[in-house]
């Protein structure tokens, strides 16, 4: 009986799984990570290549039968964790991490803000996601659903949206569609800010109030006159600037000494 809160849909359609399997590609001496294995469907496919898989799964009723079902794999490890909290960084030993997984739905966005910060150890990440959250992953300046999520995954990864998936290919439907998308770290920052933590301040401050100018989404951490300093117009709104626009405004802040300290939880809304 799948459960609700740890967000479970368990994929059931060998076709859908098999396409995700030739997304991921494994080879043989990666070092895949699986999140929410569930009752394995994912996981059984890409041990056949990959013998050393290692699964993060919360339920902790799923993990006999994930050993039972696998029992003839000696090197597949299983971490009875919560991924939201997890440290990935101590899974890896010669080389970096790909982490797979058809994430749990409920807890998506803050699992992926979870990820990013630990793209140093990851070679690359392949997500079944609601479609809107690959969309926000994806969007540009402009979309309606351009923000916070897509403005720091596109920091840190280049973001390739993948095919989308229907509700029947999961047991039980979940009511929203699907997508894979595939996140790969950049090797080299394209838009490196001074200050990470200044970043985060800035796009979160602004899309706090992202129906507002930045005149007055940003009034609290940027002078207009700074704004102007830089070249961008003030009465525009959060979702025209580009990335580079929100890391020139972190780096002036940073510059101009002003710390990213305490403005966590400024809200404008
Ligand atoms: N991969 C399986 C499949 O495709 O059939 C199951 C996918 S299901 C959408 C999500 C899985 O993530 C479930 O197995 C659930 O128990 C697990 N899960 C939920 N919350 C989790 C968490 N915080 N950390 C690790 N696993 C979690």
């Amino acid at each position: 009986q799948a459960r609700k809160r740890f967000g479970q849909n368990f994929l059931h359609d060998p076709g859908v799984i098999e396409r995700i399997v030739r997304s991921i590609n494994p080879k043989p001496d990666d070092a895949i990570v699986e999140i929410g294995p569930g009752l394995g469907a994912l996981t059984e496919e890409i041990l056949a290549v990959n013998p050393r898989l290692q699964v993060v799964e919360l339920d902790r009723d799923l993990i006999p039968v994930l050993r039972t079902k696998f029992f003839n794999y000696p090197e597949f490890r299983i971490h009875e964790a919560d991924a939201l909290s997890f440290d990935f960084s101590q899974l890896m030993d010669d080389r970096p991490l790909r982490i797979v997984g058809n994430l749990p739905y409920n807890i998506s966005t803050p699992l992926i803000f979870h990820l990013l910060e630990q793209s140093g150890v990851v070679q690359d990440m392949h997500f079944m996601l609601q479609k809107e959250v690959v969309q926000r992953l994806a969007a540009v300046p402009g979309d309606n659903n351009y923000g916070r999520l897509g403005i720091m995954a596109q920091y840190f990864c280049r973001v390739q949206p993948l095919f989308e998936v229907g509700p029947g290919a999961f047991r039980p439907a979940p009511k929203v569609d699907s997508a894979i998308v595939r996140l790969v770290p950049h090797q080299t920052l394209p838009h490196p800010a001074r200050d990470l933590k200044t970043l985060q301040a800035v796009v979160r401050t602004a899309f706090n109030a992202r129906r507002k100018t930045l005149r007055k989404a940003l009034g609290a951490l940027v002078s207009v006159a700074q704004l102007q300093s830089l070249g961008i117009n003030d009465g525009l709104r959060p979702e025209n600037l580009s990335l580079a626009d929100y890391v020139r405004i972190a780096d002036l802040l940073v510059e101009s000494g002003a710390s990213s300290a305490g403005n966590d939880e400024v809200s404008h809304d």
